[in-house]
């Protein structure tokens, strides 16, 4: 089968990399070369939202998913009319914008913080006091790690953060003053079946995820996750792999946001589980049975960001998995990543800590 990926970064280099050993074929949609995805597979280049690259890619694809969450809804809707989406055009369009994701969570029982819609100063003056202080002003649309966020602190950050970020429609939501945050992914097969990973537990540094443990073992957590976890799966009548990241604060969940795609951190299951997210995503969007999700043993899965480290000095550690995306440095960007799988949660911590140390004095 030939399957169609929307974006041809790193997610969609993954992706194409557990598909072949299945017979699977990719072709890639995105704006130019060089990107991570066309390193490994065939293909387009142009706008997300060219009817003639969309006709092309539906002609020559069974199944058209995607690595990027952005796609234009338009693009989706003439994809839709003319070969299968997975995972459901809904999702994506749900996961684009802060308030619909929000919404849903509720809709579905599942905890978030209190937010409210901003569309002007006068609606954010509003916010803050009836949600207080501190909290954190976000575009609706088009923010990851981190990007078009201002936490408000006192009164007076809500002008600023006003001039910042006014000018799109905007969310403003409680901080939370979170004890650690973990994530979820599960995934859903063509027939309905589902499987989940066991929690990650991540750090993020400036917005951006750092580092993810996993399994993070908590069966409290794990069971109020698995049942979010289905609601949503089950609301889209769900296929392929979908991530819910979660801040934990006095042993309860609260839901930040989704990702209807294959995540960051769940890159430790290439290496660390039976079946890697990327496998069982393919699996899941080519119809296929879907994959065991047990871990097979502790792993930890640090981002390299802005800078890569000599990857000489790194592969000399032995059981390091190192993945260069192949992309131009730059400041806060997602680089490749490292994985390491030890048979205690002990020993992964205590490597993972060191490997930290050794590539932020190097970056130093
Ligand atoms: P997001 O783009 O919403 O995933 O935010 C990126 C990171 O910023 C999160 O993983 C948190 O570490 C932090 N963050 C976002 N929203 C909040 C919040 N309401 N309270 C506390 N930290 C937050």
């Amino acid at each position: 089968m030939t399957i169609g990926v929307l974006g041809a970064g790193q997610l969609g280099r993954m992706m194409a990399l557990a598909g072949y050993p299945l017979g699977q074929q990719f072709l890639f949609l995105d704006r130019e070369p060089g990107t991570p995805g066309h390193q490994v597979g065939s293909s387009l280049f142009g706008e997300f939202t060219d009817p003639k690259l969309l006709d092309e890619i539906a002609a020559r694809c069974e199944v058209v998913t995607f690595d990027w969450e952005n796609v234009p809804s338009e693009s989706l809707d003439r994809l839709a009319a003319r070969t299968r989406i997975a995972p459901p055009a809904p999702a994506l369009a749900t996961a684009q914008d802060r308030l619909l994701e929000k919404t849903l969570f509720n809709r579905l029982g599942i905890p978030t913080n209190k937010y409210m819609a901003v569309d002007s100063l006068a609606d954010l003056r509003r916010a803050t006091s009836l949600i207080g202080l501190p909290g954190v002003l976000k575009t609706r649309r088009l923010g990851y790690d981190g990007k078009g966020q201002q936490v408000l602190h006192k009164a007076a950050d809500i002008e600023v953060a006003w001039q910042a970020l006014g000018a799109q429609s905007l969310l403003y939501e409680q901080f939370v003053p979170f004890d650690y945050e973990v994530s979820a992914i599960g995934v859903r097969g063509r027939d309905g079946s589902t499987a989940m990973y066991p929690l990650n537990r991540n750090l993020h540094r400036d917005g951006i995820l750092r580092l993810t443990r996993a399994p993070w073992k908590s069966a409290p957590l794990e069971a109020a996750a698995r049942r979010h976890m289905n609601r949503v799966l089950r609301h889209f009548d769900y296929c392929g792999v979908l991530a819910i990241e979660f801040f934990v604060r006095r042993g309860r969940l609260i839901a930040n946001e989704m990702a209807p795609r294959v995540h960051n951190s769940g890159h430790w299951t290439i290496e660390g589980a039976v079946t890697s997210q990327f496998e069982n995503h393919v699996r899941a969007v080519a119809g296929l049975p879907l994959g065991d999700t047990r871990a097979t043993g502790h792993s930890a899965m640090i981002n390299l960001i802005g800078v890569m480290p000599s990857t000489g000095a790194l592969l000399g550690e032995s059981g390091l998995h190192l993945h260069d995306y192949g992309k131009s440095p730059r400041p806060g960007r997602k680089l490749g990543h490292l994985t390491i799988v030890e048979s205690t949660a002990a020993a992964a911590n205590r490597r993972a800590a060191r490997l930290l140390r050794k590539i932020d004095s190097r970056q130093a």
